[in-house]
Protein backbone atom coordinates (compact mmCIF):
# COMPACT_ATOMS: atom_id res chain seq x y z
CA UNK A 1 0.00 0.00 0.00
CA UNK A 2 2.91 2.36 0.17
CA UNK A 3 2.18 5.57 -1.62
CA UNK A 4 -1.62 4.22 -2.65
CA UNK A 5 -3.60 7.75 -2.11
CA UNK A 6 -6.78 7.24 -0.05
CA UNK A 7 -10.13 9.76 -0.03
CA UNK A 8 -11.98 9.41 3.21
CA UNK A 9 -15.23 11.40 3.81
CA UNK A 10 -16.06 11.67 7.40
CA UNK A 11 -12.68 11.57 8.32
CA UNK A 12 -11.88 14.30 10.55
CA UNK A 13 -13.23 11.97 13.59
CA UNK A 14 -14.73 9.14 15.29
CA UNK A 15 -14.02 6.30 12.70
CA UNK A 16 -13.22 8.41 9.84
CA UNK A 17 -9.76 9.18 11.49
CA UNK A 18 -9.69 5.82 13.05
CA UNK A 19 -9.47 4.91 9.22
CA UNK A 20 -7.34 7.79 8.09
CA UNK A 21 -4.64 6.56 11.02
CA UNK A 22 -4.77 3.30 9.59
CA UNK A 23 -4.02 3.83 6.18
CA UNK A 24 -1.40 6.54 6.96
CA UNK A 25 0.66 4.55 9.06
CA UNK A 26 1.02 1.70 6.32
CA UNK A 27 2.44 4.21 4.13
CA UNK A 28 -0.16 5.44 1.64
CA UNK A 29 -1.19 9.69 1.28
CA UNK A 30 -4.37 10.32 2.83
CA UNK A 31 -6.84 13.12 1.41
CA UNK A 32 -9.17 13.63 4.93
CA UNK A 33 -12.36 15.03 3.47
CA UNK A 34 -15.32 16.37 6.27
CA UNK A 35 -17.82 19.12 6.53
CA UNK A 36 -15.96 22.10 7.97
CA UNK A 37 -19.08 23.25 9.35
CA UNK A 38 -20.07 21.99 12.58
CA UNK A 39 -23.41 23.66 13.48
CA UNK A 40 -27.14 22.70 11.82
CA UNK A 41 -28.03 19.08 13.28
CA UNK A 42 -28.63 17.35 16.59
CA UNK A 43 -25.69 17.21 17.42
CA UNK A 44 -22.14 18.73 16.05
CA UNK A 45 -20.72 17.23 13.25
CA UNK A 46 -16.67 18.04 11.97
CA UNK A 47 -15.83 21.57 12.28
CA UNK A 48 -12.77 23.51 11.03
CA UNK A 49 -10.78 22.18 14.70
CA UNK A 50 -11.86 18.90 13.83
CA UNK A 51 -10.18 19.09 10.35
CA UNK A 52 -7.09 20.87 11.66
CA UNK A 53 -6.76 18.71 14.87
CA UNK A 54 -6.92 15.31 12.58
CA UNK A 55 -4.58 16.43 10.56
CA UNK A 56 -1.82 17.29 12.69
CA UNK A 57 -2.61 14.05 14.45
CA UNK A 58 -2.38 11.75 11.33
CA UNK A 59 0.61 13.71 10.10
CA UNK A 60 3.08 11.80 12.74
CA UNK A 61 1.83 8.80 11.12
CA UNK A 62 1.86 9.30 7.02
CA UNK A 63 1.11 12.24 4.74
CA UNK A 64 -1.98 13.63 4.89
CA UNK A 65 -4.14 16.56 3.99
CA UNK A 66 -7.48 17.87 4.07
CA UNK A 67 -10.50 19.64 2.33
CA UNK A 68 -13.82 20.49 3.27
CA UNK A 69 -16.61 18.40 1.81
CA UNK A 70 -20.58 17.73 2.00
CA UNK A 71 -21.36 14.69 0.55
CA UNK A 72 -24.87 15.63 -0.28
CA UNK A 73 -23.89 18.31 -2.58
CA UNK A 74 -22.31 16.69 -6.06
CA UNK A 75 -20.15 19.61 -6.57
CA UNK A 76 -18.40 19.82 -3.60
CA UNK A 77 -17.46 15.92 -3.86
CA UNK A 78 -16.10 16.51 -7.82
CA UNK A 79 -14.00 19.44 -5.78
CA UNK A 80 -12.37 17.04 -3.29
CA UNK A 81 -11.81 14.63 -5.78
CA UNK A 82 -9.88 17.26 -7.80
CA UNK A 83 -8.46 18.68 -4.63
CA UNK A 84 -6.97 15.29 -3.96
CA UNK A 85 -5.92 14.42 -7.51
CA UNK A 86 -3.87 17.71 -7.96
CA UNK A 87 -2.30 17.11 -3.96
CA UNK A 88 -1.31 13.50 -4.43
CA UNK A 89 -1.48 12.78 -8.33
CA UNK A 90 -4.75 10.51 -8.05
CA UNK A 91 -7.25 8.42 -6.19
CA UNK A 92 -6.32 4.47 -5.45
CA UNK A 93 -8.93 4.17 -2.15
CA UNK A 94 -12.54 5.63 -1.79
CA UNK A 95 -13.54 5.20 1.56
CA UNK A 96 -17.34 6.62 2.11
CA UNK A 97 -17.73 7.09 5.54
CA UNK A 98 -19.70 10.32 6.32
CA UNK A 99 -23.01 9.64 8.01
CA UNK A 100 -25.27 10.47 10.76
CA UNK A 101 -27.76 9.41 13.11
CA UNK A 102 -30.89 11.24 13.64
CA UNK A 103 -33.40 8.71 15.98
CA UNK A 104 -37.53 8.79 16.95
CA UNK A 105 -40.34 7.55 16.76
CA UNK A 106 -42.13 7.21 13.10
CA UNK A 107 -45.29 10.27 14.39
CA UNK A 108 -42.47 12.70 15.46
CA UNK A 109 -39.95 12.02 12.68
CA UNK A 110 -39.65 15.11 10.61
CA UNK A 111 -39.48 14.27 6.59
CA UNK A 112 -36.48 16.86 6.52
CA UNK A 113 -34.67 14.99 9.12
CA UNK A 114 -35.71 11.55 6.99
CA UNK A 115 -33.91 12.84 3.69
CA UNK A 116 -30.90 13.92 5.29
CA UNK A 117 -30.14 11.02 6.50
CA UNK A 118 -30.70 9.32 3.66
CA UNK A 119 -28.96 11.96 1.71
CA UNK A 120 -25.67 11.57 3.68
CA UNK A 121 -25.94 8.08 4.29
CA UNK A 122 -26.90 6.36 0.93
CA UNK A 123 -27.29 8.88 -1.87
CA UNK A 124 -23.87 10.24 -0.55
CA UNK A 125 -21.80 7.03 -1.86
CA UNK A 126 -23.51 7.74 -4.91
CA UNK A 127 -22.56 11.15 -5.31
CA UNK A 128 -18.65 10.47 -4.09
CA UNK A 129 -17.93 7.40 -5.93
CA UNK A 130 -19.47 8.96 -8.97
CA UNK A 131 -17.15 11.56 -8.75
CA UNK A 132 -14.26 9.16 -7.83
CA UNK A 133 -15.08 6.90 -10.63
CA UNK A 134 -12.97 8.46 -13.19
CA UNK A 135 -9.92 8.50 -11.25
CA UNK A 136 -10.01 4.56 -9.39
CA UNK A 137 -10.94 3.40 -12.84
CA UNK A 138 -6.87 4.99 -13.77
CA UNK A 139 -5.81 3.31 -10.93
CA UNK A 140 -3.95 -0.29 -11.06
CA UNK A 141 -5.20 -1.85 -7.90
CA UNK A 142 -8.46 0.63 -6.88
CA UNK A 143 -10.76 -0.21 -4.08
CA UNK A 144 -14.03 1.45 -1.96
CA UNK A 145 -15.17 0.64 0.94
CA UNK A 146 -18.44 2.30 2.48
CA UNK A 147 -19.20 2.28 6.09
CA UNK A 148 -22.66 0.19 6.71
CA UNK A 149 -23.55 -0.75 9.68
CA UNK A 150 -25.24 -3.62 11.84
CA UNK A 151 -28.05 -1.22 11.86
CA UNK A 152 -27.71 -2.25 8.01
CA UNK A 153 -28.39 -5.81 8.66
CA UNK A 154 -31.14 -5.66 11.22
CA UNK A 155 -34.00 -3.08 11.94
CA UNK A 156 -34.00 -1.29 15.64
CA UNK A 157 -37.00 0.45 16.96
CA UNK A 158 -36.78 4.31 16.51
CA UNK A 159 -33.82 4.25 14.29
CA UNK A 160 -35.79 3.61 10.86
CA UNK A 161 -34.36 6.55 8.99
CA UNK A 162 -30.64 4.87 9.92
CA UNK A 163 -31.34 1.03 9.56
CA UNK A 164 -32.82 2.17 6.17
CA UNK A 165 -30.43 4.48 4.87
CA UNK A 166 -27.50 1.79 6.12
CA UNK A 167 -29.61 -1.13 4.47
CA UNK A 168 -29.24 0.98 1.49
CA UNK A 169 -25.84 1.51 1.79
CA UNK A 170 -25.25 -2.59 1.59
CA UNK A 171 -27.10 -2.69 -1.44
CA UNK A 172 -25.29 0.16 -3.02
CA UNK A 173 -22.31 -1.84 -2.40
CA UNK A 174 -22.92 -5.54 -3.68
CA UNK A 175 -24.91 -3.22 -7.20
CA UNK A 176 -21.73 -1.02 -7.08
CA UNK A 177 -19.55 -4.38 -6.64
CA UNK A 178 -21.09 -6.36 -9.25
CA UNK A 179 -20.64 -3.22 -11.65
CA UNK A 180 -17.40 -2.55 -11.02
CA UNK A 181 -15.52 -5.71 -10.77
CA UNK A 182 -15.24 -6.35 -14.32
CA UNK A 183 -12.79 -3.08 -14.28
CA UNK A 184 -11.07 -3.92 -11.63
CA UNK A 185 -12.35 -2.24 -8.79
CA UNK A 186 -13.54 -3.89 -5.69
CA UNK A 187 -16.01 -2.45 -3.87
CA UNK A 188 -17.19 -3.74 0.17
CA UNK A 189 -18.29 -2.37 2.86
CA UNK A 190 -17.76 -2.62 6.69
CA UNK A 191 -20.12 -2.68 9.37
CA UNK A 192 -19.47 -1.07 13.02
CA UNK A 193 -21.00 -2.32 16.05
CA UNK A 194 -20.97 0.32 18.53
CA UNK A 195 -17.89 2.39 18.79
CA UNK A 196 -17.99 5.12 21.40
CA UNK A 197 -18.45 8.41 19.10
CA UNK A 198 -20.49 11.35 19.03
CA UNK A 199 -22.93 9.13 17.42
CA UNK A 200 -23.60 7.18 20.48
CA UNK A 201 -22.26 9.99 23.32
CA UNK A 202 -23.99 12.85 21.91
CA UNK A 203 -27.03 11.27 20.53
CA UNK A 204 -27.81 7.63 21.20
CA UNK A 205 -26.56 7.64 24.51
CA UNK A 206 -26.00 11.40 25.53
CA UNK A 207 -25.01 11.71 28.87
CA UNK A 208 -25.02 14.89 31.89
CA UNK A 209 -21.49 14.60 32.67
CA UNK A 210 -19.96 17.21 30.74
CA UNK A 211 -16.13 15.06 31.48
CA UNK A 212 -15.26 13.54 28.30
CA UNK A 213 -13.71 10.54 30.55
CA UNK A 214 -16.41 9.75 32.99
CA UNK A 215 -18.78 9.94 29.40
CA UNK A 216 -16.52 7.32 27.62
CA UNK A 217 -16.20 5.06 31.46
CA UNK A 218 -20.08 4.99 31.51
CA UNK A 219 -20.14 4.35 27.89
CA UNK A 220 -17.93 1.63 28.13
CA UNK A 221 -18.97 0.05 31.26
CA UNK A 222 -22.75 -0.28 29.68
CA UNK A 223 -21.21 -1.60 26.55
CA UNK A 224 -19.22 -4.40 28.32
CA UNK A 225 -22.13 -6.34 29.39
CA UNK A 226 -24.52 -6.18 26.63
CA UNK A 227 -21.18 -7.29 23.30
CA UNK A 228 -20.50 -10.79 23.96
CA UNK A 229 -16.57 -9.91 23.31
CA UNK A 230 -16.81 -7.46 26.85
CA UNK A 231 -16.07 -4.19 25.25
CA UNK A 232 -17.22 -1.95 22.63
CA UNK A 233 -15.98 -1.44 19.18
CA UNK A 234 -12.86 0.97 18.61
CA UNK A 235 -12.09 3.32 16.03
CA UNK A 236 -8.63 1.20 15.95
CA UNK A 237 -10.80 -1.69 15.17
CA UNK A 238 -12.39 -0.07 12.07
CA UNK A 239 -9.36 1.14 10.45
CA UNK A 240 -7.75 -2.42 10.67
CA UNK A 241 -11.13 -3.57 8.81
CA UNK A 242 -11.07 -1.13 6.70
CA UNK A 243 -7.40 -1.81 5.43
CA UNK A 244 -8.10 -5.46 5.31
CA UNK A 245 -11.02 -4.60 2.81
CA UNK A 246 -9.14 -2.33 0.57
CA UNK A 247 -6.28 -4.94 0.23
CA UNK A 248 -7.86 -8.16 -0.40
CA UNK A 249 -7.42 -9.18 -3.57
CA UNK A 250 -10.25 -11.21 -4.54
CA UNK A 251 -12.49 -10.02 -1.60
CA UNK A 252 -15.87 -7.93 -3.00
CA UNK A 253 -19.09 -7.71 -2.49
CA UNK A 254 -19.02 -7.90 1.28
CA UNK A 255 -20.62 -6.35 4.31
CA UNK A 256 -17.76 -6.94 6.99
CA UNK A 257 -18.93 -7.27 10.32
CA UNK A 258 -17.27 -6.23 13.05
CA UNK A 259 -18.84 -6.26 16.18
CA UNK A 260 -17.70 -8.05 19.44
CA UNK A 261 -20.27 -10.73 18.28
CA UNK A 262 -23.24 -8.60 18.98
CA UNK A 263 -24.48 -9.46 15.38
CA UNK A 264 -23.82 -12.56 13.36
CA UNK A 265 -25.48 -12.09 10.08
P1 LIG B 1 -18.96 10.86 13.82
O1 LIG B 1 -20.13 11.74 13.94
O2 LIG B 1 -17.83 11.08 14.76
O3 LIG B 1 -18.36 10.87 12.35
C1 LIG B 1 -19.15 11.13 11.23
C2 LIG B 1 -18.39 12.11 10.36
O4 LIG B 1 -19.15 12.34 9.15
C3 LIG B 1 -18.23 13.46 11.07
O5 LIG B 1 -16.89 13.85 11.02
C4 LIG B 1 -19.15 14.37 10.28
O6 LIG B 1 -18.72 15.72 10.22
C5 LIG B 1 -19.09 13.72 8.89
N1 LIG B 1 -20.23 14.15 8.06
C6 LIG B 1 -21.53 14.22 8.41
N2 LIG B 1 -22.25 14.72 7.39
C7 LIG B 1 -21.38 14.92 6.36
C8 LIG B 1 -21.52 15.41 5.04
N3 LIG B 1 -22.71 15.80 4.54
N4 LIG B 1 -20.42 15.49 4.25
C9 LIG B 1 -19.19 15.12 4.74
N5 LIG B 1 -19.00 14.66 5.99
C10 LIG B 1 -20.09 14.56 6.79
O7 LIG B 1 -19.51 9.36 13.98
P2 LIG B 1 -18.83 7.96 13.59
O8 LIG B 1 -19.42 6.97 14.50
O9 LIG B 1 -17.37 8.08 13.48
O10 LIG B 1 -19.47 7.70 12.15
C11 LIG B 1 -18.70 7.31 11.04
C12 LIG B 1 -19.49 6.32 10.22
O11 LIG B 1 -19.65 5.11 10.97
C13 LIG B 1 -20.89 6.77 9.87
O12 LIG B 1 -21.22 6.38 8.54
C14 LIG B 1 -21.75 5.99 10.84
O13 LIG B 1 -23.07 5.82 10.38
C15 LIG B 1 -21.00 4.71 10.93
N6 LIG B 1 -21.28 3.86 12.07
C16 LIG B 1 -21.01 4.26 13.34
C17 LIG B 1 -21.24 3.41 14.41
C18 LIG B 1 -20.94 3.77 15.84
O14 LIG B 1 -21.23 2.97 16.73
N7 LIG B 1 -20.37 4.94 16.11
C19 LIG B 1 -21.78 2.13 14.18
C20 LIG B 1 -22.05 1.76 12.87
C21 LIG B 1 -21.79 2.61 11.83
Amino acid sequence: MENRVVLVTGGARGIGLGIVNAFASIGCKVMIADLGTSGNWNYDLAGKDDLENAQSSAAALGEVATCELDVTDSASCSQAVAATIERFGGIDVLINNAGIVQSGPIQEFTEQDWDRVFAVNSKGIFLMTRAALPALLESDDAAIVNTASIAGKKGHPNMSAYCGSKFAAIGITQSFAAELAPKGIRVNAICPGIVGTAMWLEHLMPSNSTDEEEKNRNFEQAMATRIPMGRPQSVEDMGQAAVYLATAKNVTGVALTIAGGIEMN
